[in-house]
C-alpha cells in the first residue's frame, strides 16, 4: 500500500502452513517488482519449510516419524537437527508442559486434520493406549545425530514451534536481501525488524473472549527491532462437548486439552522460542506461570487464565497498552 501518508509500505499476503501470512516491507528505495520477487522467494522457502516439518507426508520429519514408528531410535537428518535440539531443550525444561513427542495424541484428537475433525473426545481406551506409547521427547536421548527413544512408537509434531521457526526464517531471508524494516505476521503471530516510519511497529494481541460489541483486541505493544510476539489460545481449533471446551493444545501429562488458560502471549527475540514458550505457558496455566517465566528468564509474558484474569510479568505490564478493561490476578 504505497503512498499512505508518505509511509511507503509494500504488503503481500501469502497462504502457507494453513495460515494467511502477511509480509509488510518498508523499503521506499526499492522497486515494487523487486519486492514482489523477494516475497515470492520467501513463499517458496516457507513451502519447503512446511514440507520439511510436516509430521505426515514425504518430508524429512515425516520420514523420521516413519523410522521411529518401528524403531527405538533413528538418525536425525541434518536439516532437522538445530530445531529438534532447541525443541528438546524447551521440552526438558518445560516442567511437563511442552513436548513435540505427542504427535500420536494430536492425531488421535484429530485437531490437525480438518477433514476428520471430531466433535467428541476419543474413547478412554484409545486415549489410554496412546499414552502407553512413547509420547515424550523429554524422555528421549538426543546426541549430535541420533534420537534414542528406547521403544518404538514416538511421533514428533512441531505444530507448537514450527510457525515461529518459519517466521524467523522468513525474516532472516528479508534481512539477507537488505531489507531493514519489515513485519512477518502469520495470523497474529509475528516478528518485526526495524520500525514503522518514525515510530516503532505497533501490534495488538487478540482477546480470547472478546466481549460483544467491544474491540476484539486485548492489548497493544510497541515492538523493538527483532522482537517477535506469539500467542497460544483455546479459541482457534476447538469443539464443545458436554459443556467443556476441547481445544488443540494438549497437556502432555494427561494427553487431554489443557484447562488452565484461555490464552498466553510471549514476546521474545527468538520467534521459535516465543512460539514454543507461549504453548508451554498456556498448558502450565496460572499454577506454573511464575515457575516457567523464571525457568526461561522471560521478561515479557502474559497469561489469561480460565477465569479471564491476567497474569503478566512486570516487564509486560510496563509495556502493555490495554485496549479493554482487564482484571489482574493477585500477585502470588
Ligand atoms: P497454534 O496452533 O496457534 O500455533 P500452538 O503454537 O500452541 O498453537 O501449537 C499447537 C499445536 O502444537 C497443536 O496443534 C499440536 O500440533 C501441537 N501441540 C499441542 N499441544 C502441545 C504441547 N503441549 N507441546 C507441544 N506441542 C503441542
Ligand atoms: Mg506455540
Ligand atoms: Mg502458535
Amino acid at each position: 500500500l504505497r503512498g499512505r501518508e508518505g509511509d511507503a509500505r509494500f504488503e503481500r499476503q501469502i497462504y502457507v502452513m494453513g495460515t494467511l501470512v502477511t509480509i509488510t516491507l518498508r523499503a521506499p528505495h526499492r522497486e515494487d517488482e523487486d519486492l514482489a520477487t523477494l516475497v515470492s522467494s520467501v513463499e517458496s522457502e516457507l513451502n519447503r519449510f512446511q514440507q520439511r516439518w510436516s509430521p505426515q507426508g514425504s518430508g524429512a520429519l515425516a520420514q523420521l516419524n516413519q523410522t521411529l514408528a518401528d524403531n527405538p531410535g533413528a538418525t536425525v537428518p541434518e536439516g532437522l537437527r538445530p530445531l529438534l535440539a532447541a525443541a528438546k531443550s524447551v521440552a526438558d525444561d518445560s516442567q511437563g508442559t511442552f513436548d513435540p513427542g505427542l504427535g500420536a495424541l494430536v492425531q488421535l484428537w484429530g485437531f490437525d486434520d480438518p477433514e476428520h475433525f471430531r466433535e467428541t473426545p476419543p474413547p478412554d481406551a484409545e486415549l489410554a493406549a496412546a499414552l502407553q506409547r512413547p509420547h515424550r521427547l523429554a524422555r528421549a536421548q538426543l546426541t549430535a545425530d541420533r534420537l534414542e527413544v528406547g521403544a518404538p512408537g514416538l511421533m514428533l509434531d512441531f505444530g507448537a514451534m514450527a510457525k515461529g521457526a518459519a517466521v524467523g526464517a522468513a525474516l532472516q531471508q528479508l534481512r539477507d536481501a537488505g531489507i531493514e524494516h519489515a513485519m512477518v505476521n502469520a495470523g497474529g503471530d509475528l516478528q518485526v525488524i526495524g520500525h514503522a516510519e518514525s515510530r516503532p511497529w505497533r501490534i495488538a494481541v487478540r482477546h480470547p473472549r472478546p466481549p460483544e460489541e467491544a474491540p476484539r483486541l486485548l492489548v497493544a505493544l510497541e515492538l523493538e527491532d527483532g522482537e517477535s510476539v506469539f500467542t497460544s489460545g483455546d479459541y482457534e481449533r476447538y469443539f464443545e462437548h458436554a459443556g467443556r471446551r476441547y481445544h488443540h493444545v494438549l497437556d502432555p501429562r494427561s494427553g487431554e486439552p489443557s484447562t488452565g488458560a484461555q490464552s498466553s502471549t510471549v514476546v521474545h527475540g527468538d520467534p521459535a522460542l516465543a512460539d514454543a514458550l507461549a504453548t508451554a505457558l498456556f498448558v502450565g496455566g496460572p499454577d506454573q506461570f511464575h515457575a516457567l517465566v523464571d525457568e526461561f528468564a522471560l521478561k515479557y509474558a502474559m497469561l489469561v487464565d480460565a477465569d479471564g484474569r491476567i497474569h503478566a510479568t512486570p516487564g509486560f505490564r510496563h509495556r502493555a497498552q490495554w485496549l479493554t478493561d482487564v482484571q489482574f490476578a493477585p500477585d502470588p
